[in-house]
C-alpha cells in the first residue's frame, strides 16, 4: 500500500501548457526502482521537489486527491506512475501501423475529444514503464516473426510519448534501437514541440515523427495543454532538418463553420513554415471526428462546456472494432473534407503521399 514519502519545499510549479510536464505527485511500484530508469526517474522527482509514493500496484491508487469526480480527474492528469509494462503482448495498430509499442500510458494533455477519455476509464492518470528493454526485446520477436517483411510499430496508441521524454528518455532509446533493425520502423505522433534531445541520435530514417496539427477553431478550442500551432511547426521544422522522415496528422477533421478557410490555412501555413527539402517523404495522414455513446458521456461530464458537436442525429452510424458503435460524418460530409483537404495537401506538397482518409 502507499507509503507518503518525506513532503519536501516543491521547486516545480504546476505544469505550463507549453512547458515541461512537471507531475504533481509520483507513484513508484517497488520493482520500478530496480530499473536504471526508475532510479533515474527517482533522482528526477526528488531534484524537482515533487511528493511521491511508494505503491504496490498502480491498480491500488485510488485515493488520489480531489473532492469531486472532475477534480480527482483533473489531478489524475497531473499524477505520474512509474512501473513496469508487464503485458508484453502488442495490441494492432492499423492503419497507421503493424503494432502499438508499449512506453507510456496516458497524457498530460487536455484534448476533448481524445480517445484516452473512454479507453483509460477510471484510471487517466500517466504510467511509464522503466523496462524498456523487455519491451524492446518483444519488439524483436516481433520484427523476426514476420520477416522479410518490415515490421512498423507506432509509440502513441496510448500516450503522447514525446511530452514525457524529459522524464523517461524512452523514445530516444526507440529511435536508437529501431535505427539498427534493418526490418523495423518505428512512428510517433505528437502535440508537443520538445524534439531536441531526439535531433541527434543515429534513427538511420527508421523513425518517422509526424505531428498532429488542426484548423486554428480546433487547436483553440479542444486541445488544452499541448503545444501551439506554431511550435508543433518550429519542432517539425527541427525533425526535417535533422533528416527523419516527417508527416503530418490531421485529426480529428471537424466539420465546423468557416472549416473550408480554417483547413486551407492550415495547408498554406504549414507550407510556409517548413523548410524547403521539408516536403521530400513528407506524408499526411486524415482521421474525421468520431465519438461513441461511452465517449459522448464522458466528455460531456469531464469537459461539460465544450462546444464539441456530437450530435448523433447528424451522424452516420459505423460499427466499431470494440463491439461499440461509432458516430462518423454522413458520406456527402466526409467527401466534401477528403477531397477538399486532398487538394490543398497537393496544392502546397504535390509530392506528398497520402497514407489514409479514415
Ligand atoms: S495530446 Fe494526444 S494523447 Fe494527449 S490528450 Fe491530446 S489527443 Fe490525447
Amino acid at each position: 500500500m502507499s507509503t507518503i514519502a518525506p513532503e519536501r519545499p516543491r521547486r516545480a510549479g504546476v505544469r505550463k501548457p507549453t512547458g515541461l510536464f512537471l507531475p504533481e505527485l509520483v507513484f513508484f511500484e517497488p520493482d520500478a526502482l530496480n530499473y536504471p530508469k526508475g532510479e533515474k526517474i527517482m533522482a528526477w522527482v526528488k531534484d524537482q521537489g515533487i511528493p511521491y509514493r511508494m505503491t504496490t500496484s498502480h491498480n491500488r491508487i485510488t485515493n488520489l486527491p480531489g473532492e469531486t469526480e472532475l477534480e480527482q480527474y483533473k489531478i489524475a492528469k497531473r499524477t505520474l506512475v512509474v512501473g513496469l509494462r508487464k503485458t508484453l503482448k502488442f495490441e494492432q495498430s492499423k492503419p497507421s501501423a503493424d503494432y502499438a509499442i508499449p512506453i507510456a500510458t496516458g497524457c498530460m494533455g487536455h484534448c476533448h475529444y481524445c480517445y484516452l477519455q473512454t479507453t483509460l476509464g477510471a484510471k487517466p492518470y500517466i504510467r511509464v514503464y522503466v523496462n524498456t528493454m523487455d519491451i524492446m526485446d518483444a519488439a524483436s520477436k516481433y520484427i523476426a516473426e514476420r520477416a522479410p517483411e518490415i515490421t512498423t510499430f507506432e509509440a502513441a496508441c496510448t500516450s503522447d510519448p514525446l511530452g514525457l521524454e524529459h522524464i523517461t528518455g524512452s523514445l530516444a532509446e526507440l529511435i536508437t534501437y529501431m535505427g539498427q533493425q534493418p526490418l523495423g520502423r518505428l512512428r510517433f505522433v505528437t502535440k508537443y514541440q520538445h524534439v531536441d534531445p531526439l535531433l541527434a541520435l543515429p534513427h538511420n530514417n527508421h523513425t518517422r515523427v509526424r505531428f498532429s496539427v488542426n484548423a486554428d477553431y480546433v487547436i483553440r478550442n479542444f486541445e488544452p495543454a499541448t503545444a501551439r500551432f506554431e511550435e508543433r511547426i518550429e519542432a517539425a521544422g527541427k525533425i526535417a532538418r535533422a533528416g527523419y522522415p516527417l508527416g503530418f496528422i490531421i485529426a480529428p477533421i471537424i466539420w465546423h463553420e468557416g472549416w473550408e478557410k480554417g483547413y486551407a490555412e492550415l495547408l498554406e501555413k504549414l507550407a510556409r513554415a517548413l523548410p524547403e527539402d521539408g516536403g521530400r517523404g513528407l506524408t499526411f495522414e486524415m482521421i474525421q471526428h468520431r465519438f461513441t455513446k461511452t465517449a459522448k458521456a464522458v466528455i460531456e461530464k469531464r469537459y461539460p462546456k465544450t462546444k464539441l458537436e456530437m450530435d448523433i442525429e447528424k451522424r452516420k452510424k459505423k460499427w466499431g472494432k470494440y463491439g461499440q458503435n461509432k458516430y462518423v460524418y454522413p458520406d456527402e460530409q466526409q467527401t466534401a473534407l477528403r477531397e477538399f483537404i486532398t487538394e490543398r495537401i497537393f496544392e502546397h506538397f504535390p509530392e506528398a503521399g497520402i497514407d489514409y482518409f479514415t
